[in-house]
């Protein structure tokens, strides 16, 4: 049996070899080694990819955030929802930006955004809502945006770990996942779905005066060389990731199946598995799987993630803490009633080795381990 890698970005990268390769000694020859040609190419391939008006590349996913609300005019004091179980990328720019972080709870079959705990969140102090489309399938949208119109919000989609997943509305109309609320951020860290060999993120809108203010914001909040209009930063996608981004986009939705198929094996090898609850996908969401992941009902998930570690089937616990009990978050405001969900969490989830070079053999080998030890 192959030795099984948490992510395997290896096999992938020889897969697509020598378009990688060429495309990257092409940056290397044109010097254009910032906002090259690659940049726009890939921005106007992703904007066709999602459907949406603007992509605006940045240098990662969590300047991708912190852009957006800074191109959103939130200002200190303003409060910004999101969730409690996270990357703490989401909750760290909203604190860098002195703006007010307001943790809220999950629903506990997907993970995602609790509709009741953002209701109950909101003040008058409330500008925006961050939903995270955790582990690459997408919050209830169709509600959060009911929210925010009803009281005047923005919407910024996280959705550095659900690219390529597609969203669906009760009326039927489809969209994908970053490209629905006012503006959507995402990562191309490299273990990201679409990831690039070093660091990346991109941010989308529809909105073209928004757009035009991001563009300028990501470098330096110049609109024209040497005037600065808005005090802005230095987040730029270089061209050799660029060109990366735009050899593996068209592979995307193949990525996004091999993800799928390997889930699927997993969540049939779990099902009779009375201590296992395998993932929940909700009718309106298709689900990329950026984790797989499990919940262990009988205590034992510590003692399964040292079990499988022991066998060499690494694994990991995304996220072994809430946000509102890390020490950099902490807040006399929150109380432990708030968050009953994401603190049972922390302590079920464990996430298994999802990539999309898994093969049937080891998937069968870590699913029969697992089983034989939990049950
Ligand atoms: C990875 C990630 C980020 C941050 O992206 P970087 O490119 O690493 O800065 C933000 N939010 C979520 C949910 C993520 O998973």
């Amino acid at each position: 049996m192959k030795k099984i890698h948490m992510v395997d970005l290896q096999s992938q990268y020889q897969q697509i070899k020598d378009v990688v390769d060429t495309s990257i000694q092409e940056v290397l020859n044109s010097s254009a080694y910032i906002n090259g040609p690659y940049v726009k190419e890939f921005q106007k391939d992703l904007e066709e990819y999602l459907g949406v008006k603007h992509v605006i590349p940045c240098a990662n996913g969590t300047d991708a955030l912190q852009i957006a609300m800074m191109g959103l005019g939130l200002k200190p004091g303003d409060e910004v929802i999101t969730v409690d179980f996270t990357f703490a990328a989401t909750v760290e720019v909203i604190g860098l930006l002195n703006l007010t972080p307001v943790l809220v709870d999950v629903e506990e079959d997907t993970f995602n955004m609790s509709i009741d705990a953002l209701k109950n969140a909101i003040t008058p102090k409330t500008k925006a809502i961050v939903p995270v489309h955790l582990f690459g399938q997408c919050a209830n949208m169709e509600a959060i945006l009911e929210v925010a119109k009803a009281h005047n919000l923005f919407v910024i989609e996280d959705n550095a770990q659900a690219i390529g997943a597609d969203y669906t509305f009760s009326n039927g109309h489809t969209q994908k996942s970053g490209s629905i609320g006012h503006v959507g951020t995402t990562s191309f860290f490299p273990s990201k779905n679409l990831g690039c060999y070093g660091d990346g993120g991109a941010i989308f809108t529809n909105d073209d005066e928004l757009a035009h203010t991001l563009r300028g914001m990501v470098n330096h909040g110049m609109y024209k060389r040497y005037y600065h209009d808005v005090v802005g930063v230095n987040s730029r996608l270089d061209s050799i990731q660029a060109a990366v981004l735009k050899a593996k986009l068209p592979h995307l939705d193949t990525y996004c199946e091999a993800r799928r198929k390997a889930a699927m094996y997993y969540s049939d090898a779990f099902l009779e598995n009375p201590n296992i609850l395998t993932p929940v996908i909700s009718s309106f969401s298709t689900h990329v799987f950026h984790q797989y992941t499990l919940r262990i009902t009988n205590g034992k998930r510590d003692a399964l993630h040292q079990h499988l570690l022991d066998q060499g089937i690494p694994n990991a616990i995304y996220y072994p803490v809430p946000l509102h009990a890390q020490k950099a978050y902490m807040d006399e405001r929150y109380k432990e009633e708030d968050f009953v969900t994401t603190n049972k969490l922390v302590q079920e989830v464990i996430s298994l080795p999802m990539h999309t070079e898994l093969d049937e053999e080891q998937l069968e080998f870590i699913s029969s381990t697992i089983n034989s030890f939990i049950n």
